[in-house]
């Protein structure tokens, strides 16, 4: 019988020169032809998956809107909500713009300066879960400049990625947080004495990805190594929000009022709110503190948090969406058992709160400390249908909790 001269009918290879020939109906195919159409195919399939992005902000949401869903889950901070519903809102609409008109709108990524526990991280959280977007939470402290110890900056985007399950559309328009972001600030005013490898190297790395450029990703996280495939994200549509409690900036700002007001011989100089310096602060208080000016320049949406006193605290324990005594009724509840504190009780905890100074984030283990008991005890007493905290037993589980020796120096 006559040997048939079979070819690889892409590109043309014989039986002899290829390692194997896969046959199909009409034709067959080398393994390196396989190879290839696999390669267009992934290509395909990312590029693809922009394109589809079918993402609309729907056209009723403005900026009330949002700050109305704000409003749900976070507690006053009026002046932030106002800034992020507006930034969040022209972020959005620039997404919609489309590339070919003539005035482009310039990214409003943002800035939050606010103590901490005071609403910063959950500010950008809720606003990614109504927008129905991405979201991921990373730490500036982790990155180092590239070529020493540490994560590249580019990680961010291994985070995002990864929350999205790597769909490319999706990674491309979420939101990230980086927190902590005043702790990169520069150690030293003169930039040129050494290098600073953990401040401005890493402020430097984060220039680009903040204004938008493609950025190639390691899948993963983690260091870029030879072999790794990296995934190309856009990130001219990510919308970062930064955060960072800048510790010792008031006295940054204090110093900035005083010469102005000296400068300016003002007769009728407004009254300076003394226990609230942030809502004054400005970027060039921001770059004193040792942000480089091109950073700043690119978180054109800088805007403050209010410290929590006590009414704050006592809202945030019953009012919002999830709030924690919200959380706890419905443990109880879920044993068939109706859980109900009494207001002094509640006024106790947020006075132990205050006294450790850890903004709301007290409350949570204030609240483990006292309900602690009774979450062990009730699933094993079938007969209790009810469960009132009175004033004297929160007392009596925080005298007793570890918690007290906690008390922060305010
Ligand atoms: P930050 O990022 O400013 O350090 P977070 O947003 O992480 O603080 O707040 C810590 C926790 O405290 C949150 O999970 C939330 O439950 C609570 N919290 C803080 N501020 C508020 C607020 N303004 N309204 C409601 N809850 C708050």
């Amino acid at each position: 019988m006559k040997r048939q001269n079979f070819r690889c009918s892409f590109c043309g290879r014989s039986k002899d020169e290829a390692l194997i020939l896969v046959a199909g109906i009409d034709g067959h195919i080398c393994e390196n032809c396989v190879d290839q159409a696999q390669q267009i195919i992934d290509e395909e399939f990312n590029t693809d998956k922009v394109e589809e992005d079918d993402f609309v902000l729907p056209d009723i949401i403005v900026p009330k809107d949002i700050k109305k869903h704000l409003d749900q889950y976070v507690i006053g901070q009026d002046e932030a909500k106002k800034f992020l519903s507006v930034a969040v809102y022209n972020h959005y609409k620039r997404l919609r713009q489309g590339i070919e008109d003539e005035i482009e709108i310039e990214k409003s990524n943002i800035l939050l300066v606010g103590r901490t526990g005071t609403g910063k991280t959950l500010l950008a959280k809720s606003i990614a879960k109504f927008l129905n977007v991405p979201f991921a939470i990373v730490d500036a402290t982790v990155f180092t400049e590239a070529g020493y110890v540490g994560e590249d900056v580019e990680s961010i985007l291994s985070r995002l990625l990864q929350v999205a399950e790597f769909n490319l559309g999706a990674t491309q328009r979420g939101i990230i947080y980086v927190d902590e972001i005043d702790k990169i600030a520069r150690k030293s005013d003169n930039p040129s004495i050494t290098r600073d490898v953990s401040g401005e190297g890493v402020q430097q790395g984060l220039l680009k990805m903040l204004e938008g450029t493609d950025v190639n990703v390691p899948p993963q996280g983690g260091r870029k190594h030879p072999e790794q495939k990296l995934i190309k994200v856009d990130t001219r549509n990510i919308l970062f929000i930064c955060g960072g409690a800048f510790d010792g900036i008031e006295k940054i700002i204090a110093r900035r009022l005083n010469t102005q007001i000296i400068g300016y011989n003002h007769k009728k100089t407004e009254r300076i709110d003394r226990d609230n310096m942030l809502q004054y602060v400005s970027q060039q208080d921001i770059k004193s503190y040792g942000l480089i000016p091109e950073l700043i320049g690119r978180l054109p949406v800088l805007t403050y948090l209010e410290p929590l006193d006590a009414k704050a605290l006592r809202r945030i324990l019953t009012e919002p969406k999830n709030a924690l005594i919200k959380q706890y009724e419905k443990l109880f509840e879920l044993e068939n058992v109706k859980l109900t504190f009494s207001a002094k009780a509640l006024d106790y905890i947020v006075k132990k709160a205050l006294e450790f100074n850890l903004g709301a984030r007290g409350l949570r283990s204030i609240c483990e400390a006292v309900m602690t008991d009774a979450m062990f005890e009730i699933p094993s007493q079938k007969d209790i249908k009810e469960f009132h905290v009175t004033l004297d037993y929160t007392r009596e589980k925080l005298g007793r909790s570890k918690l007290t020796k906690l008390r922060v120096a305010s």
